[in-house]
């Protein structure tokens, strides 16, 4: 089985090849990233945490999430590693 994405930093097309188990080569996952999309919710205060002495409000969107998957070619991927260049934070748990 074969999949077209494009590398979500430089926008090289990839060719991922996923074989029966599972295994894929040709480009490097790390999940699907979702965000609110403008204009079609708000933020809701669903409950707080602490961390220290600060109290911080964890929040909802009540709207509509775009979602998407998120790969990175070889070489941006090396370039991560090598570089220390942050990459996505926001991976929401499934
Ligand atoms: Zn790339």
């Amino acid at each position: 089985m074969t999949l077209e994405r494009l590398c979500s930093i430089c926008g090289t097309r990839l060719e991922i090849t996923i074989d029966a188990a599972g295994a894929y080569v040709g480009g490097q996952y790390f999940g699907k990233i979702s965000f609110p999309v403008p204009d079609t919710g708000a933020y809701v205060k669903v409950g707080e945490f602490r961390l220290g002495r600060r109290t911080y409000d964890v929040v909802d969107w009540t709207g509509t999430k775009r979602e998407f998957e998120y790969w990175e070619c070889d070489a941006c991927y090396e370039r991560r590693e090598t570089e220390d260049v942050v990459g996505p934070t926001d991976r929401s748990p499934e």
